[in-house]
């Protein structure tokens, strides 16, 4: 069963949904239409660059399977930050410490540029600045305080060591040791944020069209899409399909890896204990590899994530054991109802660097074609979707010179292809676990 379908049951139960509702439905493909760029995928990749190349003057198709913000970008933590899912460590090593430090300068960008989309948009999305990450104990604590060092001095970026003695100015966790918070990141309501980039785009001209899977793909000098009901021939293609892609571009498949990711939402707090928790407001993050992520929403609940799974089967006792995961971060919240329960798939790369390139040339007249894509966000693309979709319009407008940066980063199959790649990341994943408890 493809994850098309399998992620149905995972967003039945979600806080997003329940409270951004959907005042407008764009209709599916019923018709052979052309343009210059079409994009597969109306989440925040597909969106931003629909976005993007409309402010350029290209007539533009969006074609999403489910509905804008069904995926990822409807679902997820909503929390902003800074940089990549991966340490700028593996940058640095590929790419060398100059480009390392124009793709962290990207990644700032792409914080800044949902700030300029929100007010240009009006975008109400509940977002509050702040992200604080913080560490379970003291060897994590050396290594949260000498990436904060690196950051200062190879790029130039500060932000506020937070000792164990001000923790609990912080946060009224007994779990952490000390943090590190960075006043440029924040959170959000992704789905609200995700609905107000299709309205944008639409409002651009963009021809956006739901429940429209893109069931194949005709390379040429034009490309061919087709839907049940209809196609669309358009000179530039942007694949942004995350891991629903299943089929359409197999060569990009074994690239990345769908990781289950969950979600709970705790009932409404007595605002002065919602505020208690996290005086801040911020955002919230541990720094382990398998990591938990909360925060406070707009209005006083504990918004809490964590786990993860390699089955496309929905966990057992979901609610119950992210209630007590809760719960061990915040015993003040161990009577406290868990009221949403949700989650999704995140696209991990091996090495957790973002995946953005062309398809080869199946001709060969040409070492690249004209389809792009974007993916291995690796659970890091809230923010930076939206600077991906910038890029890919730069690169169709010609100037492909931030494209190409990210596009060199190199990439490696998951050893065992479809079939074997779970066991093979289970393994990964077990290793780390066992680094983290130790
Ligand atoms: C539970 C969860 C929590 C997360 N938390 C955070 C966080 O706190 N901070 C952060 O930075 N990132 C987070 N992420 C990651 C972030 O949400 C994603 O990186 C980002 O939303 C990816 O956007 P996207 O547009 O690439 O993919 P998606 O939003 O998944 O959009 C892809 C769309 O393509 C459509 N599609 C696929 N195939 C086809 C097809 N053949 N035809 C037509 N349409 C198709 C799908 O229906 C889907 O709507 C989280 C992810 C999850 C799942």
């Amino acid at each position: 069963m493809s994850l098309l379908s399998a992620d149905q049951q995972l967003t039945k139960n979600s806080y997003y949904a329940a409270t951004a509702p959907r005042d407008r439905a764009f209709g599916s493909l019923q018709s052979n239409d052309e343009c210059d760029v079409a994009v597969v995928g109306g989440g925040l990749a597909g969106l931003s660059a629909a976005i993007e190349l409309a402010d350029r003057g290209y007539s533009v198709v969006v074609l999403e399977a489910r509905q804008v913000g069904w995926g990822a970008s409807g679902r997820n933590g909503g929390q902003v930050i800074a940089g990549l899912a991966c340490d700028q460590s593996v940058i640095e090593q590929q790419l060398g410490a100059q480009a390392s430090r124009e793709v962290w300068n990207m990644t700032l960008e792409a914080l800044r540029l949902i700030g300029e989309r929100r007010e240009r948009f009006d975008i109400d999305c509940d977002w509050r600045s702040g992200y604080l990450s913080v560490a379970v104990g003291a060897r994590k604590a050396r290594e949260l305080q000498a990436w904060q060092a690196h950051m200062q001095q190879a790029y130039d970026y500060s932000t506020q060591w937070i000792a164990p003695a001000d923790l609990p100015q912080w946060i009224a966790s007994p779990r952490f040791h000390s943090g590190v918070h960075d006043p440029l990141g924040g959170h959000l309501h992704p789905l609200k944020y995700s609905l107000g980039l299709a309205r944008a785009a639409a409002g651009l001209g963009v021809r956006i069209h739901e429940e429209s899977v893109v069931t194949g793909i005709e390379p040429g000098s034009t490309v061919l899409l087709r839907t049940a009901t209809g196609s669309v021939r358009a000179s530039h293609v942007l694949l942004a399909g995350n891991v629903y892609l299943q089929g359409i571009a197999p060569a990009l498949e074994n690239r990345i890896m769908p990781v289950g990711t969950y979600i709970v939402a705790s009932e409404a707090l007595d605002p002065v204990l919602a505020q208690s928790l996290v005086p801040s407001q911020s955002a919230v993050c541990d720094t382990n590899f398998v990591l938990d992520y909360f925060r406070p929403t707009a209005d006083h609940r504990m918004l809490y994530g964590g786990r993860v799974s390699y089955s496309t089967a929905t966990p057992m006792n979901l609610a119950a054991s992210m209630q007590r995961r809760m719960a061990r971060t915040f015993p003040q919240l161990q009577n406290t109802q868990v009221e949403y329960a949700w989650g999704g798939f995140v696209d991990i790369s091996m090495n957790r660097a973002p995946d953005f390139g062309r398809l080869p040339d199946a001709g060969a007249a040409r070492a690249f074609s004209n389809v792009y894509y974007l993916q291995g966000f690796s659970g890091h693309g809230l923010a930076l979707t939206g600077l991906a979709g910038r890029l890919v319009a730069e690169a169709i407008a010609g100037d492909a010179e931030r494209f190409d940066t990210f596009a060199r980063i190199r990439h490696r199959n998951f050893p065992g292809g479809a079939l074997l790649r779970t066991p093979a990341l289970v393994a990964g994943m077990a290793y780390y676990r066992l680094k983290d408890m130790l």
